[in-house]
């Protein structure tokens, strides 16, 4: 199998047979085969009636149903595990990516061989003044304090080699922030822009709140700066009260009002405080590595994977 188009689709009733006729469209003159992983994440619609129907018709398919809603994700990192192609393309089921694109990534990543990845991101996005200014610092105090380089309007809509979606799919952490393991794993990925279409049915799922958590997500996965803060105030903290401390010995001893007695204990509340801020932030930056280590809940729960492909006895829903 050459290629692997993963879909994640939730509540997308009424894209799927759009998505599935405009894969098969696009793809119908080219001289490989290949096989489309949908993934159900919990749709409260009739998306997995629309995607059951789907198993009669020629063209290999598999569905992955989850228990409930995962996320997209856990949709990605399902698709990638359940697919078999040599390359793996990500796509959304809306229709706002051409899966005609999906093609020449493929193209390219046969013709150029040192990129094991091609990425599309968005040029311009069709989006608010506050969201985009919202989005700018996300992107530069994530690429200030992770070592793990985040690229402004790249999106998961990209093929990867074998290799490398094997690479993501060992990187099997649970709070997964996609966007930045697929930089973390390394190898060559080529950008090119894309130009996004509207949605052709349903709604977006994003809202401002759930961007914002989806932020932090990214902040927590790839850096522990924020956990430093405590430990910076706490020095700030500290090194004030010493230049408090020697100014007031200084004034005592220089100036013939001595007046000051309950100096010495706002002394040592804020020295005992700076110092137990200090330590906080120290065990919190052990603690969230290890809190992180030994989370070993599953990504996502199938309910059932099915498939309409000939090879194998891999049906079992
Ligand atoms: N999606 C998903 N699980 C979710 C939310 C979204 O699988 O919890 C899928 C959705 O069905 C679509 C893709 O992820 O195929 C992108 O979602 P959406 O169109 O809402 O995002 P946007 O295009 O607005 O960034
Ligand atoms: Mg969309």
């Amino acid at each position: 199998m050459k290629l692997s188009v993963v879909v994640p689709c939730y509540n997308e009733e009424e894209n799927i047979h759009l998505i599935y006729e405009t894969i098969l469209h696009d793809f119908s003159h080219c001289d490989f085969d290949y096989e489309i992983v949908f993934v159900n994440d919990g749709s409260k619609d009739n998306t997995y009636t629309e995607l059951k129907k789907l198993l009669a018709f020629e063209q290999p398919i598999k569905i992955v149903n989850f228990s409930r809603n995962f996320g997209k994700e856990s949709a990605m990192y399902a698709g990638l595990k359940e697919s078999s192609g040599d390359y793996v393309a990500i796509i959304d089921a809306d229709l706002q990516q051409r899966p005609a694109l999906v093609l020449d990534m493929v193209r390219m990543l046969d013709d150029e061989p040192e990129y094991d990845c091609v990425a599309a991101y968005q040029e311009n996005r069709s989006e608010g003044k506050f969201i985009s200014f919202c989005k700018d610092i996300f992107y530069k105090f994530i690429n200030r304090f992770s070592d793990t380089e985040f690229v402004k309007g790249a999106s998961d809509f990209r093929v990867f080699s074998r290799k490398m979606a094997q690479s993501v799919i060992d990187a099997d952490e649970y709070f997964r922030f996609s966007k930045g393991l697929f930089s973390w794993v390394g190898y060559n990925t080529k950008f090119i822009p894309y130009i996004a279409d509207e949605r052709a049915n349903g709604t977006s799922k994003w809202s401002f709140p759930k961007l914002v958590a989806y932020a932090l997500d990214g902040i927590f996965a790839f850096t522990t700066a924020p956990l430093k803060i405590p430990t910076f105030i706490g020095l700030l903290s500290v090194l004030v009260s010493v230049i408090y401390l020697i100014a007031v010995i200084i004034h005592n001893s220089v100036s013939s009002f001595y007046v000051v007695t309950y100096q010495p204990v706002l002394f040592a509340v804020l020295f005992i405080g700076g110092l137990q801020l200090t330590a906080m932030g120290i065990a919190g930056e052990y603690l969230a590595r290890t809190y992180i280590q030994t989370k070993n809940r599953p990504i996502y729960i199938a309910k059932e994977v099915v498939t309409n492909k000939k090879e194998g006895n891999n049906i079992n829903g």
